[in-house]
């Protein structure tokens, strides 16, 4: 088996090697069938005695020498406070795999990532030296959330980290209440976080900081180096640039499906525009801008329409870190730093523009401009406050736009036939789910697995691998549950 902690080694500055606790009674609660073939890691092979001692992190799957497990460094800005040191308090870093047999992007979704190698990370084994005095554990429910989210964006063309299995420990974690502990086994480009440039930017000789750089252009970015000789700047400017664009298109399809990712702290922002970390996310129901269910978001930071917002507060304190690499001269640093946000701005714009004239069937031609962009994204905003303002269901909304025959359709028609577009309803339905992880739905599927009852999950797992389609016997998921609406709560188990 090819893991291999290259990481590790080129970083050994921003690794601790470290055990991963055995869990006393493992046993695996659900594993990616499709995600394991992909990686060529037998499902079959992963679910035996020595699958088990794998995905627990307690050893290789085949005979090596170099195994060894890493809590990860990094900083981050949590909720806008600055912590210079948080680390993975309860994560490990196993390696990474060859990621060459993972099926490609969609030919709808041609962004989403295709790396080639993909980290495989164990969340909830225990506590490590960056714990502060945490417990280490993750709780079986938000475990598995997390492996619901993952396998919903991804299914929707969305780059994400994935969870290969999550396992039950065996022990009782305290949280709200005890709950039975999980593990989460999951795979992503990598794990290089806003938070582990900011680490590396507190270092006194900006080496570190370079070779991070360097290496995260590589791994993620590969075009980086050849703008930065055609525009003859920097290549550290490039990889800001490269990042921003990557977050610009990820933020822009969480919005058209209505994804709230619930904690868009700077450690939780990938280098590679993969979502990741999702603890308290959630999808809308009821379209509202200012929506928020995570119950530590007291002030509303990370709510649905904040999340352009903070992904370019992120992106500043990106391009803070990388300053001294982008320009000897701080003001021209500062200058083109602040260029690339401003396009970042642009980015997510045009982006957000697009997906949603798609989701009302309006069709753009492919270099479509200001002129027509503007106007298109003032009749998508005015759509979207008669929704607000009419309580509609947001994935509801969108799905049936084109099967009613409401005023709303018709004034797209008026505005289509002014700005001479085409309205194509089966355009509309290829980006428009049918179903998304509700919260209701999930949270009942969540709370009956902690029981030992998996069959809702299953259902829904299965609904959520073809979300533009309704499967017979699963159509009650499409429908909104009586929890759903503003005062559903989620938690991040931490
Ligand atoms: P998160 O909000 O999940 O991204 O976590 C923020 C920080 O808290 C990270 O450094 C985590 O490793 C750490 N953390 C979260 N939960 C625990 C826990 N139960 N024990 C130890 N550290 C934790
Ligand atoms: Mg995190």
């Amino acid at each position: 088996m090819d893991i291999d902690q290259d990481f590790a080694r080129a970083f050994p500055e921003l690794s601790v090697p470290h055990a991963a606790l055995k869990p006393p009674q493992p046993a695996i609660a659900r594993l990616n069938d499709e995600l394991a073939a992909d990686l060529g890691l037998g499902p079959e092979h992963l679910r035996s005695t020595d699958g088990i001692r794998f995905l627990t992190g307690q050893g290789p799957l085949e005979e090596s020498d170099s195994f060894g497990p890493v809590a990860q460094a990094y900083s981050g800005h949590q909720f806008g406070q600055f912590s210079p040191l948080l680390g993975d308090g309860r994560a490990l870093l196993l390696g990474s795999v060859p990621a060459a047999g993972r099926a490609p992007a969609t030919a709808q979704h041609p962004s989403a990532l295709c790396p080639a190698r993909l980290d495989i990370h164990l969340k909830g084994s225990g506590p490590t030296p960056f714990s502060r005095g945490g417990d280490g554990r993750g709780p079986l429910g938000p475990m598995l959330r997390e492996y619901v989210i993952g396998e919903a964006l991804h299914h929707l063309g969305i780059p994400t980290s994935r969870a290969l299995a999550v396992l039950r420990t065996g022990e009782t974690v305290m949280r709200e209440r005890p709950q039975p502990g999980g593990l989460l086994v999951r795979t992503a480009a990598s794990h290089l976080r806003v938070g582990t440039m900011q680490l590396a930017a507190q270092s006194q000789d900006d080496g570190l900081l370079r070779r991070l750089s360097e290496w995260a252009i590589d791994a993620h970015h590969p075009s980086a180096p050849d703008r930065a000789e055609e525009r003859g700047t920097s290549l550290h400017l490039e990889l800001l640039r490269s990042v921003a664009i990557a977050q610009a298109d990820l933020i822009a399809q969480w919005m058209s499906v209505g994804f709230i990712h619930g904690v868009m702290n700077t450690d939780n922002m990938t280098l590679s525009g993969q979502s990741i970390d999702f603890g308290p996310c959630a999808f809308l129901d009821d379209y509202r801008a200012g929506a928020v269910f995570s119950s530590i978001d007291h002030q509303g930071r990370y709510a649905y329409g904040n999340q352009p917002a903070i992904g370019q507060w992120n992106l500043a304190r990106l391009g803070e870190c990388l300053l001294p690499l982008i320009d000897e001269d701080p003001n021209a640093a500062v200058e083109a730093a602040t260029g690339v946000l401003g396009e970042y701005a642009d980015r997510f714009q045009q982006q957000r523009t697009r997906l949603f004239a798609a989701k009302l069937g309006l069709r753009l031609p492919g270099e479509a401009d200001g002129d027509l962009l503007e106007p298109v994204a003032e009749f998508v905003d005015q759509t979207l406050r008669q929704m607000e303002e009419q309580g509609e269901d947001f994935t509801v909304f969108f799905r049936r736009f084109h099967r009613t025959d409401s005023q709303r359709r018709e004034e797209l028609q008026q505005f289509a036939d002014r700005s001479g577009l085409d309205v194509d309803g089966s355009l509309a339905d290829q980006v428009n789910p049918v179903v998304i992880a509700r919260n209701g739905h999930l949270q009942r599927a969540l709370n009956a697995a902690e029981t030992g009852d998996q069959l809702q999950l299953e259902d829904l797992l299965r609904a959520l691998a073809s979300p533009f389609e309704s499967l017979p016997g699963l159509e009650h998921l499409s429908t909104p549950g009586a929890e759903d609406g503003a005062g559903f709560r989620t938690f991040c188990g931490t």
